[in-house]
């Protein structure tokens, strides 16, 4: 059956304008804000990225689409502007929508852009001399390195995510707006980990077991050891996890489930 969207695009030629005007309507038309369940408009003369914006909030929101799944990396725009706004704290939050060939919503995931950090931006190559734009350089987002706390479901193999548990995994996270970008790369990657340990209840062997993808992460960190500790510190401290007794610990929320 020929989704509702089909005749209406059929009068787009470029493929890059069919899914501009899909995705767009699509949101506006049946998403809500994942942070407080209002309605979303879109941002006339939009700045800084700025696609849509929460009508009670205020948030604001870049949209991303892609016919068929995203896979760990997205393709972003400029690598310099992209660094200067995580390093600004001007980032707005990020919608990833992947869509059928015949218009139908598989997925929508909303990164909070507490979880945007220079760590996950990976710099093209600059556009070669023949290039118009010369000199030019991309970038991706590897968003394969976040947490899933870094990745809020709002529709899952077509089906919308009840608001609640939508909200409840938005608000899970918020404590990390409280710190600057250059402290959040080390918090969200520790997140990272911790999850990958994939229990409720770890230990510091545990975290330590995964120091190597940390030092990867941070090739220039003498103390990663040191550095992880001090992040459980913080998770402690906001509740994202408590201490049990020495070197255990346990998810306050337990395990997301997949
Ligand atoms: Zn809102």
């Amino acid at each position: 059956m020929a989704s509702q969207y089909e005749l209406m695009l059929a009068q787009y030629k470029s493929g890059a304008q069919r899914a501009r005007v899909f995705s767009e309507s699509w949101v506006e038309a049946n998403l809500n804000c994942p942070k407080c369940n209002h309605r979303l408009s879109r941002t006339r003369n939009n700045t800084m990225a700025r696609d849509f914006t929460c009508e009670s909030c205020r948030a604001g929101f870049e949209l991303k689409s892609k016919k068929g799944l995203f896979g760990a990396i997205v393709p972003d725009g400029a690598y310099d502007s992209m660094v200067s706004s995580i390093r600004s704290d001007q980032r707005p939050h990020l919608l990833l929508l992947n869509y059928t060939q015949d218009y139908r919503v598989q997925s929508v995931a909303a990164v909070p852009r507490q979880f945007l950090v220079e760590e996950i931006v990976i710099p093209r190559r600059p556009l070669g001399a023949h290039c118009r734009r010369a000199g030019w350089r991309g970038c991706n987002l590897n968003i394969g390195m976040l947490p899933p706390d870094g990745r809020v479901c709002c529709v899952t193999d077509f089906k919308a995510e009840p608001t609640e548990r939508v909200r409840a995994a938005w608000t899970r996270s918020e404590f990390l707006d409280e710190y600057r970008s250059s402290q959040r790369g080390w918090i969200t990657l520790t997140m990272s980990l911790v999850r990958r340990i994939g229990t409720e209840t770890f230990s510091l062997r545990d975290v330590y077991a995964l120091e190597s993808e940390a030092q990867l992460a941070f090739p220039d960190n003498l103390h990663v050891r040191e550095k992880l500790r001090q992040q459980l510190q913080v998770l402690r401290d906001k509740g994202w996890l408590e201490f049990l007794s020495r070197g255990t610990y346990r998810l306050t929320h337990g395990v997301p489930p997949q």
